[in-house]
């Protein structure tokens, strides 16, 4: 109804116990805790509140074979996965592909081979559920390498202690950094909007990368059922790619405070900050916390380019989605415990300690933007109007905007729109995309 997958229990379980503890949000079992006993007695170890266990950080791009160019941004993650299994750590590696309908855009499955790699890359801001895959590791045996977003990696770590068959199994787990995950509205409506009717669209590349513009202001890539040429559209010239705005987030994410998938072995992102963003190419931060992924990176150094970075710089490439998922968490845990309401136990509390009016409305609003969104899309599914939808948001999006730009900021986004009267759209696309994922 949403676009969302929901947990569910299938079967008759029989220890209840054990599948509440495998749940990455109310499970007893945090991050730090997990991530101590996987990381913490390796030498050279260090712990951080916002990396979780970590032994070198960088950022760099993988120079070699064309990974980072079939890549979201520097392509290490296929990179790394496709050594893993060249140099025998690994047999197969379970992550998302292209799924078999557009009802189901991408799925979980799992690759045997580098070539079968290749063509899972890239970022999927896209629904997605593991049972299948995981179904698949329990009934084959082999090494596996896991890829997911931090509460997907959190939950495989929790069912690995629960698990013996899939804890001798997966060997390795590899995390993206995360903002929130989205409904399936998110891809309906870049295609839709985009000038692809909900009927007609095939698939969403939401990683489409555009030469010579910064790495943050990239394009999706729609591919049409009835077949013909792929529509290709900035993401900043579209209404719900703000990810500050969290349109279609699962409600869920409200509630994660780990942005940089502190129990994988080793960590990715969008190196998104001034020294890198605008190499159009794209750039990983990278965050290690196993020995093998390093000695594997110090084994093929001359395939990699690493810059070396710290926790700060790491911090900085993520400081919107920490403040979101941290001092944003500790408001929104307090709200629902003056309500009465059940809330998950987090490593943050529920506070408004040095929470500003002005920030606690801040947050308060992108709970309304969120759940809006979801309204305004059905809105527009309706009326079978896009515009509908922009119709709903816009007022919201202009108070949020008044709340949380300075006046200063705003000024130069008013200069924008006049700019975007008289230069082409590619120009002023390029300002509002360095706005994106920041919150
Ligand atoms: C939902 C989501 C939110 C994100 N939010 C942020 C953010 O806020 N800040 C930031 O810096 N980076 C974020 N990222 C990570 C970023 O988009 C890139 O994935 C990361 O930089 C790795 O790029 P790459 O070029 O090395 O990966 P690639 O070489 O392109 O490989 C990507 C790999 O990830 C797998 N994959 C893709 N989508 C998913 C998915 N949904 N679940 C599990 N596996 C998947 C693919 O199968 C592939 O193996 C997010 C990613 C996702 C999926």
């Amino acid at each position: 109804m949403d676009g969302c997958y929901q947990a569910s229990m299938n079967g008759n379980a029989q220890n209840m116990e054990a599948v509440a503890n495998v749940c990455p949000f109310a499970g007893s079992v945090n991050e730090d805790v997990i991530g101590e006993d996987l990381f913490s007695k390796q030498e050279g170890v260090h712990h951080d509140q916002y990396l979780g266990y970590w032994l070198n950080a960088y950022v760099g791009y993988a120079s070699a074979d064309g990974w980072r160019s079939r890549g979201s941004s520097g392509g290490m993650v296929s990179w790394l996965a496709a050594k893993m299994l060249e140099d025998g750590l690994v047999d197969a590696v379970v992550h998302v592909k292209d799924g078999p309908d557009p009802e189901h855009m991408y799925t979980y499955q799992v690759s045997h081979s580098v070539d079968e790699l290749k063509t899972g890359a890239k970022s999927k801001y896209y629904p997605i559920e593991m049972s299948e895959a995981l179904s698949y590791v329990r009934e084959h045996e082999g090494r596996y390498l896991f890829i997911g977003i931090p509460c997907f990696v959190k939950a495989v770590r929790l069912l690995c202690r629960e698990d013996g068959i899939l804890n001798e199994r997966i060997k390795y787990c590899i995390g993206l950094v995360c903002g929130h995950l989205k409904s399936d509205f998110f891809a309906k409506s870049e295609a839709w909007e985009s000038g692809v009717p909900l009927d007609d669209i095939a698939r969403v590349d939401f990683r489409h990368k555009t030469p010579g513009s910064p790495a943050s202001d990239y394009a999706v890539e729609v591919r049409r059922s009835g077949g013909g040429e792929p529509v290709i559209k900035r993401t900043a010239e579209l209404s719900t790619t703000n990810w500050g705005l969290g349109y279609f987030k699962y409600n869920v994410c409200d509630y994660c405070d780990d942005v940089l998938a502190e129990t994988a072995d080793v960590t990715f992102g969008d190196a998104w900050i001034p020294k890198y963003v605008n190499d159009g190419e794209g750039c990983n931060v990278i965050v290690v916390r196993n020995r093998d992924v390093q000695d594997l990176f110090d084994r093929h150094r001359d395939e990699l380019v690493l810059h070396d970075s710290d926790s700060a710089e790491v911090y900085q490439s993520q400081a919107g989605g920490f403040r979101h998922r941290r001092q944003g968490l500790a408001y929104r845990l307090h709200v629902h415990e003056q309500r009465g309401e059940w809330t998950p136990t987090k490593r943050v509390k529920p506070s408004l300690e040095g929470i500003g009016e002005r920030r606690q409305q801040i947050y308060a609003m992108r709970t309304a933007l969120k759940n809006e969104s979801f309204v305004a899309f059905r809105k527009a599914v309706d009326a079978n109007d896009f515009n509908e939808f922009k119709k709903t948001m816009k007022p919201i999006e202009r108070a949020y905007t008044r709340l949380s730009v300075p006046l200063k900021k705003r000024l130069v986004i008013g200069c924008k729109k006049t700019m975007k009267r008289v230069l082409p759209s590619g120009l002023t696309g390029k300002l509002k995309s360095m706005l994106s994922y920041h919150q």
